[in-house]
Order: structure tokens, then C-alpha cells, then sequence
């Protein structure tokens, strides 16, 4: 009976993830080549493959509690070298939305960063450097982490205490609410 539950969330999973990425996960032939040039794989706790592969086997709650998810980079290596084309940037990001949405936050620090980045992109239309690094030191609990750092790059006119607008605002802010009106983005 409990086998019975937990084949059927796991199936529930993997039918979600790949509505939510678009990736079908039988195209992948577990060649490996996403986890060979992964930049991040040497720290993931399951490599690129290893979590589609998990996913192919019904075992998504595993690839929910991983770290791999969090610490994808979205760099698009593995992306490029598929010969199966599997967009494992989006699978990424389907896996960490729902594991999200379960609070099963994983790497808080990079889900912190996350938000904080989005807030100010949503917020200005750009990266307000000096705003995410307060910001983000504030929240992740070490609020002097660049009190040494920041002056000189003050000083230089690297980073700016004022944000600036971009002129179309209102369309950044429009594409914030369309994600979030489709149960994505930040929370
Ligand atoms: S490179 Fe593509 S086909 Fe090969 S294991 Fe990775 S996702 Fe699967
Ligand atoms: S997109 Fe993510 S999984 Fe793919 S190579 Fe980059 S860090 Fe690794």
C-alpha cells in the first residue's frame, strides 16, 4: 500500500518536472557528457546524470533532496555538449521550484542569493550590486562579510549606494507576474 503511494507521487513527480522543462527524461541515453563538462559536479552530491537518471527510475523524491539542483549553475555546459539535446538547466530549475514549494530548501545561502537577485532585477530591471550584497550578507547571516570590501569599490565608482530604473520597468514587472501567474518565480 505505502509502495503503491509513493510509485504514484514519484510518477506525479516526473510528469511534473518534465511538463514544467519541456525535457522528455527518455531521450537521455545516460552517456555522461553533462557530467563530465559540469564546471560544479566535483561538489554535487549526484552528478547531472545520476539525477535524471534517478527521475527516469521514478525515484524523484531522492532528486528532491538532493543538492545538486541548488547548486546548478545554469551555465549551459552540459546543454551544449547533450547529443540529445536534454535541457538540464530547466530540469534543474523545475526540480528546485517544486522542491521549493515543499519548503525543501537544500542550499539556503543560494536560495537567499536567488531571491535577492530576482528582487532587485524585478525591482530596477538590473543587478543593484551594492543593494544584493547587503542584502544578501544581512540575510545569510554575516553582515560584515565585505564591510572591507565595499569602500574601495565605493571609492572607485565600481559599485553605486543609488540603484538605477531601467526605462521599461513596467515590462520587467509584467514578466515577473506572468511567471508567478504560471506557479513559477520567486516567492
Ligand atoms: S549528455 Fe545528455 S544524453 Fe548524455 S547523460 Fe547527459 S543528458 Fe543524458
Ligand atoms: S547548467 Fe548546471 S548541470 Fe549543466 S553544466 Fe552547468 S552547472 Fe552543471
Amino acid at each position: 500500500m505505502e509502495l503503491a503511494g509513493s510509485l504514484r507521487r514519484n510518477q506525479t513527480l516526473k510528469n511534473q518536472v518534465e511538463a514544467e522543462s519541456g525535457v522528455v527524461l527518455s531521450d537521455c541515453y545516460q552517456c555522461g557528457k553533462c557530467s563530465a563538462g559540469c564546471p560544479v559536479a566535483p561538489w554535487m552530491d549526484y552528478t547531472p546524470r545520476q539525477v535524471i537518471r534517478l527521475l527516469q527510475l521514478g525515484l524523484g523524491e531522492v532528486a528532491l533532496k538532493s543538492h545538486t539542483p541548488w547548486l546548478c549553475a545554469s551555465c549551459q555546459a552540459c546543454y551544449t555538449r547533450c547529443p540529445r539535446e536534454v535541457n538540464l538547466p530547466r530540469l534543474m530549475e523545475a526540480v528546485r521550484q517544486e522542491a521549493r514549494r515543499r519548503g525543501m530548501i537544500n542550499e539556503k545561502k543560494v536560495d537567499i542569493f536567488e531571491q535577492a537577485f530576482l528582487g532587485t532585477l524585478e525591482r530596477y530591471g538590473r543587478a543593484h550590486e551594492m543593494g544584493l550584497m547587503v542584502q544578501y550578507n544581512l540575510q545569510s547571516g554575516q553582515p560584515f562579510k565585505d564591510a572591507l570590501l565595499a569602500p574601495p569599490l565605493l571609492l572607485k565608482g565600481k559599485i553605486s549606494p543609488f540603484p538605477m530604473k531601467i526605462k521599461d520597468i513596467a515590462g520587467i514587472k509584467n514578466i515577473f507576474a506572468r511567471v508567478r501567474a504560471r506557479g513559477g518565480g520567486r516567492s
